[in-house]
């Protein structure tokens, strides 16, 4: 696809979830990647089948503080922005550090990107609209949002994020693209990312009990993480400057169907059980998604159903890799952990 061997992208955030998967499918185009990442939520075995892969590094290093001269010395053409925790546990467990990610590791990346003449992309989030009042979310909607809740750190620090990047981008220092994304599931999410696509999997292969928090009638649509980064790769390479675009998967379930379906593909025979519902847990959610289909020509191609399933197996194979402990799990390879190889330095 289109001219992907000159792209030198910076991919910050890339040892999470869906950052590594962003990574493979860039590399896969012909693209050289960095990836920086602090590795505070984000996992270098993510990126370990990468070990050996001379178009690829990763720098540890976290976005706030002052970025890495190794850093600083490349000629990135492109700058995919994800780094932030994004599940609610995690986010929340150092707010502080939340809110600075986002705005002094925003302020960060737009500085490079500005410096280098880069386009930067910044993963925005459905959370910008809060516990929504207009349903489905469009981009015009501008959300109700508590500044003083513990989402906070989160959904007003990446709304402020946005406002940085647009700021860059109306008085001419940076040219942005802003994804907002909608929840996401699938292969290298984390067992303990505490989100409920993973939490229901992991209980129902464990025989756990299954967590329902409140009375399970909440909303959320589901995106499996290919199409997601088929989104944000389109996105990236668009000339859509004119404001954020949600990229989700519109198939809108409550939390009990979703919870069915995973105890009916599993065959699970675990319990449910219900527990408070977090603190401003928005009530529905559900991307309106005619912009992304007519500026990107993009839309989620794959079934709730068949990514279910694929997400189950993998989870299930990871869990047969942590009981054969270390040995059977790949690990980083020495490779992935050094600076960057200075191919791309200028
Ligand atoms: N949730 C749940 N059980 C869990 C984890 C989450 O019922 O074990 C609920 C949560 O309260 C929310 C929905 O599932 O209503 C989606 O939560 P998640 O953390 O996955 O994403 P977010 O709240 O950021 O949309």
């Amino acid at each position: 696809m289109n001219n992907s061997n000159s792209k030198i992208a910076l991919v910050t955030g890339g040892a999470g979830f869906i950052g590594s998967n962003l990574i493979d499918a860039l590399l896969a185009e012909g693209a050289t990647v960095v990836c920086l990442d602090s590795l505070l939520t984000g996992r270098a075995s993510n990126l370990a089948h990468l070990g050996g892969e001379p178009r690829f590094d990763l720098v540890e290093a976290d976005v706030i503080d002052p970025l890495p001269q190794s850093v600083r010395r490349t000629r990135f053409t492109h700058i995919y922005h994800l780094a932030c925790a994004a599940s609610p546990p995690h986010y929340q467990a150092d707010p502080e550090h939340t809110m600075l990610t986002n705005v002094v590791g925003t302020s960060n990346a737009l500085r490079l990107a500005e410096e280098k003449g880069a386009r930067l992309l910044l993963t925005s989030t459905s959370e910008v609209y809060g516990d929504p009042e207009v349903h489905p979310q469009t981009e015009g909607y501008r959300g109700w949002v508590s500044c003083t809740g513990p989402r906070a750190c989160y959904d007003e620090g990446k709304r402020a994020a946005e406002t940085l990047a647009f700021d860059f981008q109306r008085t001419g220092r940076a040219d942005v693209r802003v994804a907002r994304i909608f929840n996401t599931y699938g292969p290298r999410m984390r067992a303990d990312d505490g989100r409920v696509v993973s939490n229901v999997i992991c209980q129902a292969l464990a025989g756990d009990d299954i967590t329902i928090y409140g009375d399970g009638s909440q909303t959320r649509s589901f995106c499996y993480v290919s199409d997601l980064v088929d989104g944000l790769k389109r996105l990236m390479d668009s000339d859509v400057t004119d404001g954020p675009v949600n990229l989700g998967n519109p198939d809108e379930l409550t939390v009990s169907d979703l919870v069915e379906r995973v105890l009916a593909l599993t065959g699970s025979d675990s319990k449910l059980v219900h527990l408070p519902l977090p603190v401003d847990d928005p009530r529905r959610r559900k991307p309106d998604i005619s912009r992304a289909q007519a500026l990107l020509g993009w839309s989620p191609k794959v079934e709730l159903q068949q990514g279910l399933e694929a997400t189950a197996a993998w989870f299930a194979e990871d869990r047969r890799a942590a009981w054969k402990g270390v040995a059977g799990k790949p690990q980083p390879s020495p490779g992935t952990r050094t600076l960057i190889t200075g191919v791309a330095a200028e």
